[in-house]
């Protein structure tokens, strides 16, 4: 027997909720065109004067570092190629004729097949560890769904997350699904036969997923909102999931023929209770048995459009979904889930953390809105962050022959493992998990991100094992932890 989707109930939001987020309304020919509906904004900006624009300065310093990066390896050990319909071997041969001496480079023992390697990470320094220079730096693994009495979390590849909560009623099958920004296609892209491709495949399909009872968009990019894959998720999963998604993108989802009492619309800090009934079969069918969350979605640094005419015409965020504990139900409808007793997580989707070009003591170059989070929802059992670019711009590198570091340039938008360790700690998480990585780009990049992150880490003295309080740790795709609580003392 399948379990049933949430009866979601918004909170009403307080009536002095800043709007600053929502841009100047759109002309109204504009407006027409687009759309009737003019009850809520067309247009959305980031606030804070931390949202900056990559200057020509920026560019210049993102084409000498991405140039380093394009570093040619050695011929003393040979190239393989691996195949990918996305990558345009001209450029790589090009480099490939630049010499190169191994012999300068101590200790390369793992760089074996690729051309672009970060030169920082070529050699192995004494302080790190050997699980930061794993070969390959990522790996697939079987996903294992089982029944837990315990929360757990599954990294899926990329952005994409899978939270599991154990039922309040003991008797109903399976565990509560919680999905973030999924997509298991080959490509994020516009079209299948072009765009970014995946270097590692998903775990496993949509149809193997265990129930998916609520699946969280933090923003319409392609590698976060991936049209086949929600196709795929109402197919196999219609009887129990609803989609939660930032203001604007409900059309796109009817569009997917999903029916709308299925799919909610946030604006940021807005709130919603979703409610799951206990099972008819229970013993005693007592509503207090049912499992209850709170949703909220809290905003990012970041941009959002799928074409060429739809920049920032919907919004974009980050997610905070906590469990409604029974000491708790007396509050839940109070904003903020601050000393809450229950599983409590922060999804982060895609955000810029800092200008990273600016000087440090620019306090005016950090975004503010992890603090005003953490405000109204900290501590937190779980923070999922990026800690990369991503897939953003490898077309520059693939079509253009341009090597382009992507954080230098974009680096209001995104984070570096530095800026995720700096909101891990304001949040305040138990346990931290990174994603947006290692899965939509070369074995090279994810090591390169593996190994700067467990740098950053070892600096900021963070734990590097899920039992350790405070720890964050990157995993493989497809594997599942579990929320084991901490020894006490
Ligand atoms: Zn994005």
């Amino acid at each position: 027997m399948v379990t049933s989707a949430p009866t979601v109930t918004l909170l009403d939001p307080p009536i002095d909720l800043s709007k600053d987020h929502h841009g100047p309304p759109a002309s109204s020919s504009y407006t027409s065109y687009i759309s009737l509906d003019t009850s809520k904004p067309r247009y959305f900006q980031n606030p804070w004067p931390s949202y900056r624009s990559a200057s020509l300065n920026d560019a210049w310093l993102a084409y000498q570092k991405g140039a380093a990066i394009a570093y040619a390896q050695t011929h003393s050990i040979p190239p393989k190629r691996i195949s990918s319909g996305a990558s345009n071997h001209d450029d790589e041969e090009a480099l490939l004729e630049v010499e190169a001496d191994v012999e300068e480079i101590p200790k390369i023992r793992r760089v074996k097949s690729r051309v672009y390697v970060r030169p920082s990470f070529s050699e192995i320094r004494d302080e790190d560890e050997e699980d930061d220079w794993r070969d390959p730096p990522v790996t697939v693994v079987a996903p294992k769904w089982e029944k837990t009495e315990k929360e757990t979390v599954t990294w899926l590849g990329h952005a994409s997350v899978l939270a599991r909560i154990p039922w309040e009623d003991k008797s109903k099958e399976g565990m509560c699904g919680l999905l973030f920004d999924p997509i298991f296609s080959y490509r994020c892209s516009p079209s299948q036969y072009v765009g970014p491709a995946r270097h590692l495949d998903p775990p496993c399909s949509v149809s193997e997923l265990p129930e998916i009872h609520a699946c969280f968009i933090s923003h319409d990019h392609y590698d976060h909102l991936d049209y086949y894959t929600i196709l795929d998720l109402w197919k196999y999963h219609a009887a129990t999931i609803h989609f939660f998604v930032p203001y604007g993108l409900k059309k796109w989802f009817e569009s997917c023929s999903i029916p709308s009492d299925r799919i909610t619309e946030f604006d940021w800090w807005h709130e919603a209770l979703l409610s799951f009934p206990p099972s008819s079969t229970s013993p005693s069918s007592d509503s207090s048995d049912g499992l209850m969350l709170k949703v909220a979605f809290t905003p990012a640094q970041h941009r959002s459009g799928r074409g060429v005419l739809d920049h920032m015409t919907t919004l974009w965020g980050s997610w905070v979904v906590g469990v409604v504990s029974p000491s708790d139900v007396g509050r839940a409808q109070e904003r903020g889930m601050n000393v809450w007793q229950g599983f409590k997580m922060f999804f982060g989707g895609d955000t810029g953390y800092r200008y990273a070009t600016s000087p440090t003591q620019d306090p005016l170059s950090i975004c503010p809105a992890f603090t005003q989070i953490a405000s109204l929802y900290s501590p937190f059992s779980l923070s999922c962050l990026p800690i990369s670019t991503g897939s953003s711009l490898p077309f520059l590198r693939t079509l253009l022959s341009l090597s382009l570091d992507q954080y230098t340039l974009t680096s209001a938008l995104h984070c570096s493992p530095a800026d995720a360790i700096s909101i891990h700690r304001i949040l305040g998480a138990e346990r931290g998990l990174g994603i947006h990585w290692g899965t939509f780009c070369d074995p090279d990049e994810a090591r390169g991100t593996r190994v700067e992150f467990g740098r950053v880490r070892r600096s900021a003295g963070l734990g590097t094992k899920w039992d350790e309080k405070g720890c964050f740790v990157v995993c493989d795709i497809g594997q599942t932890m579990e929320f084991e609580p901490f020894n006490s003392g």
